[in-house]
């Protein structure tokens, strides 16, 4: 949720702008600021929450395909999981 002034800020449940950033540990200090959808209160700096997005980005690549020498770690294959363990995720009661 973006949050562009004071009263955004006091409905979303953040009391000042002396809370710390959830990335950067520096004070939000200023609008914009980005809040999570958690139900915790993970509140960013706008640059801050586009550059933790860009890590999320950056490791989901790499986790996928790794640069060389590296191989790929896991092959997710919905398929054989299925055929491994039919079921499997069905709640027995
Ligand atoms: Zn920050």
């Amino acid at each position: 949720m973006l949050i562009f002034n004071d009263e955004q800020r006091l409905r979303a449940g953040i009391r000042s702008l002396s809370k710390r950033c959830s990335y950067c540990s520096k004070a939000l200090g200023a609008y914009p600021l980005i809040l999570s959808d958690d139900a915790s209160l993970y509140v960013y700096h706008a640059a801050c929450a586009a550059a933790l997005a860009t890590e999320i980005l950056v490791d989901l690549y790499t986790f996928f395909r790794p640069p060389t020498p590296y191989h790929q770690l896991f092959v997710l294959d919905a398929t054989q999981a299925a055929h491994q363990h039919p079921g499997g995720c069905e709640r027995k009661k």
